[in-house]
């Protein structure tokens, strides 16, 4: 059974600001105290970041565009926009997260000082939840955030960043296949002390009928896969 959409959140963010805030650190850094499993998903994470940097700039360059990262998490996609130029907006509900995110943007956004490249846009980064972002952007990004969404939640959620988007929205999420829920549901028996929130997989069918709602329809989509690692990336754009 799932549970009420409020608690689950409050149990998220207490997670994300906490345990949940050092193991993803570790997984999206760079140190060797990594297990296997996360690892693996540090690759698999990687390559979503790396998929959805190659649709933006399939699409033209990114010098000037308006972004929102939502659930920015410690800006593994934030900074690579902002390199790319883009005026990039970044928010999570978790206060750790936005404060990591805006340290290491501070780190590797150092001006360039050659006098010839652009100098990037240092983001804007801001602690909400996705239901309280408003304003308008040319694109809205939203990677590995919607694992957090029972499906009973996620209709509003995605109709909710598609309504703060006027060109694109990019989305990632775990997809309900069989072996992937197979996977979770072994998760689910044999719990690790690392698994403090639950994870909720989504069909790319749903996500495809909640954009269709809202007046949008999925332009490209494609998926990542490592051992442990399985997402599902689309871009939706306005029909
Ligand atoms: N998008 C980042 C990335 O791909 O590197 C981070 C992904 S991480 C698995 C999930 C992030 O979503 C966490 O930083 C968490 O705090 C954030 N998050 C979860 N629920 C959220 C909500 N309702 N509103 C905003 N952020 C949320």
């Amino acid at each position: 059974a799932e549970e009420v959409g409020g608690s689950d959140k409050e149990v998220v963010k207490d997670y994300f600001n906490n345990d949940g805030f050092q193991r993803w650190k570790k997984i999206y850094g760079e140190t060797d105290d990594v297990n296997k499993v996360q690892r693996d998903i540090r690759l698999g994470h990687a390559k979503t970041v790396e998929n959805t940097l190659q649709m933006l700039k399939d699409e033209g360059s990114l010098q000037g565009v308006t972004i929102c990262d939502a659930g920015c998490g410690t800006g593994s996609l934030s900074i690579p926009l902002a390199k790319e130029g883009a005026i990039v907006c970044s928010t999570d509900i978790s206060a750790s997260m936005v404060a990591e995110a805006e340290k290491q943007a501070k780190e590797q956004l150092a001006s360039s000082k050659d006098g010839v490249s652009a100098e990037p846009v240092m983001p804007k980064f801001e602690v909400k939840d996705l239901e309280s972002l408003d304003g308008k952007y040319n694109t809205v990004i939203c990677l590995d955030v919607l694992i957090h969404y029972p499906q009973s939640k996620a209709d509003a959620m995605i109709g909710h960043l598609a309504s703060l988007a006027t060109n694109r929205l990019i989305l990632s999420f775990a997809p309900k296949t069989f072996y992937y829920s197979l996977l979770k549901r072994v998760g689910e028996l044999f719990p690790g002390p690392s698994k403090a929130t639950r994870a909720y997989l989504h069909s790319e069918a749903d996500v495809e009928r909640a954009l269709r709602k809202v007046g949008w329809k999925i332009r490209k989509r494609g998926s990542i896969t490592t051992q442990f690692y399985f997402a599902r990336l689309v871009e939706a754009v306005p029909l």
